[in-house]
């Protein structure tokens, strides 16, 4: 057991709770999503404001503690808990207000997607988020943020206003375009390293209540002519509406898959109409004139529940990996390629995501904000493997990697997106993925907020914006 002096100091300075080793909450506080990641951290501090996390900092720093950030735990690396360290716990704040005539909401910093969406949705609104409901809004939206809405409303970046951010040194400032507009540009991707953020003030679009799903499904042997068909669909997708493709991905015994297709591998395309019901109609008859699917579910259904369809594929405790990459398009070398890793995957759980971009993410300039990943780019391919056991995760890496290695042939650039990034401690893939200037940019305003990296348990930018020695 970790031995930390002054802990009573601690706890007479923060009002909220201070957990160690001895607390019978430990166990679950110091849990993460990722089912590889095991760290036992000295110290979890519940932090109930700014005060305590700027006590929780000054602590961590005076006892040389490690410390990590943790806002919904869901960091592919579980980087949120720092070994034998401090963690920052924002689980605490996770509460969440609207005002609906100036559509803005007011987000804690540990508020979890699923929060922003109740609260947002019972006004009928909502900000641009993730596809898993109990990711933290602070994780997903420091790293960019894509999701659903994107193609309509952009990254949750886009849509952000300002924030309250508790420096390395635990001066608690006000971030907007107009108040430190270089620590604004930076939060807005750059990662953890700049701050720990206790809330977000985001920008609301009216969404739902109800949103037209529909999920069309087709067999292996079908899967370029669906790959053909979705680049179709994507090219002239309504400006309301999310696309993503599933390569490889094994029909769920869910109601809404006919019980013969039960367990069936094939490709399965999702578009989301959040226009009128009309609109979606011409969208769904147009895939079913296409290429008439296996089966198909299509559905209005509510824009909660459609934030919470995932949330099965990946549960906590998964062992999961990733490597992604941007595509200027869909070609057919590239539906060739892909259709011909599929069939190496390691396991039913291993597949390739395909998330349409465009729309409101390319109206946003590339150097408009600190975004890792590629805005003018039509496709962000994600090979994904999860796993349920260590055995298969390490097979599951090894086909993710080798096909990540022969797709990257038909992209131009190395940037990848750091939210899906699972090479954190990667210096050379993070600088790729900001690209130099961005990255340098970035390295000058960390240099400022926190020129001893204090905040380094993250895609870390280094503030002298060197490689760790080692590392290259
Ligand atoms: C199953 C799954 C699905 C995903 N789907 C999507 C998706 O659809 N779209 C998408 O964009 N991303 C997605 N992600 C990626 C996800 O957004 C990132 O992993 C994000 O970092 C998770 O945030 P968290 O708060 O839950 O994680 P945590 O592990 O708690 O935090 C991760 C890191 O974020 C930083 N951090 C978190 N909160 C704060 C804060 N308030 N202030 C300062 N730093 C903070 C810290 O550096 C911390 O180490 C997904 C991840 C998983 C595991």
């Amino acid at each position: 057991m970790t031995q930390v002096l002054g802990l009573d100091l601690l706890r007479a300075e923060v009002a909220g709770r201070v957990i160690d080793e001895s607390d019978p909450d430990y166990e679950t506080a110091r849990s993460v999503w990722h089912g590889a990641v095991d760290r036992r951290p000295a110290l979890i501090v519940r932090c109930t404001g700014p005060a305590d996390v700027a006590a929780a900092i000054a602590f961590g720093r005076q006892r040389g503690l490690e410390i990590s950030v943790r806002g919904g735990g869901h960091s592919p690396w579980g980087v949120s808990i720092a070994e034998g360290g401090l963690v920052i716990d924002l689980s605490e704040l996770w509460a969440v207000s609207v005002s609906p005539g100036t559509r803005r909401a007011w987000c804690g910093g540990g508020a979890t997607l699923a929060d922003l969406d109740a609260a947002t949705q019972r006004h009928g609104l909502a900000v641009p988020t993730g596809l898993i409901s109990d990711i933290g809004a602070g994780g997903l939206t420091l790293g960019g943020g894509s999701g659903w809405l994107s193609h309509y409303a952009g990254l949750t970046v886009d849509n952000l206003l300002a924030a309250e951010v508790v420096t390395a040194d635990g001066d608690t400032l006000r971030v907007s375009a107009d108040d430190h507009p270089d620590l604004f540009w930076a939060l807005r991707g750059g990662g953890g390293n700049f701050g720990v953020v206790t809330g977000f003030e985001f920008r609301l679009h009216k969404v739902g209540p109800l949103v037209h799903l529909g999920l069309f499904f087709w067999a292996p042997e079908n899967g370029p002519a669906a790959l053909r068909l979705g680049r179709d669909v994507l090219a002239s997708l309504p400006r309301a509406a999310g696309w993503q493709l599933l390569a490889g991905v094994t029909a769920p015994p869910a109601a809404f898959v006919p019980v013969q297709y039960h367990g069936t591998s094939g490709y399965m395309l999702v578009v989301v109409g959040f226009g009128s019901a009309e609109e979606y109609a011409r969208l769904a008859e147009r895939i079913r004139a296409g290429l008439p699917p296996l089966f198909e579910f299509s559905s209005p259904l509510p824009y909660t529940d459609l934030q919470q369809m995932f949330d099965g594929l990946g549960p906590s405790g998964t062992y999961a990996y990733e490597k992604n990459l941007y595509l200027e398009q869909l070609s057919d070398d590239v539906i060739t390629s892909l259709a011909d890793h599929l069939p190496d995957r390691s396991s039913p759980t291993s597949f390739i995501r395909l998330l349409g971009l465009g729309g409101a993410i390319a109206d946003v300039a590339d150097g408009d904000t600190a975004f890792s990943g590629s805005r003018s780019s039509r496709l962000m391919l994600g090979m994904v493997s999860l796993a349920p056991d260590t055995e298969s995760y390490a097979a599951g890496q090894a086909w993710a990697r080798s096909s990540w290695q022969a797709l990257r042939v038909h992209t131009s650039g190395s940037r990848q997106y750091i939210n899906f990034m699972f090479d954190y401690d990667d210096e050379e893939d993070v600088r790729a993925s900001y690209g130099p200037e961005k990255y340098q940019r970035l390295a000058r305003i960390k240099a400022h907020y926190d020129p001893e990296n204090i905040f380094h348990l993250n895609a870390n930018i280094t503030p002298d914006g060197r490689l760790s020695p080692g590392s290259s």
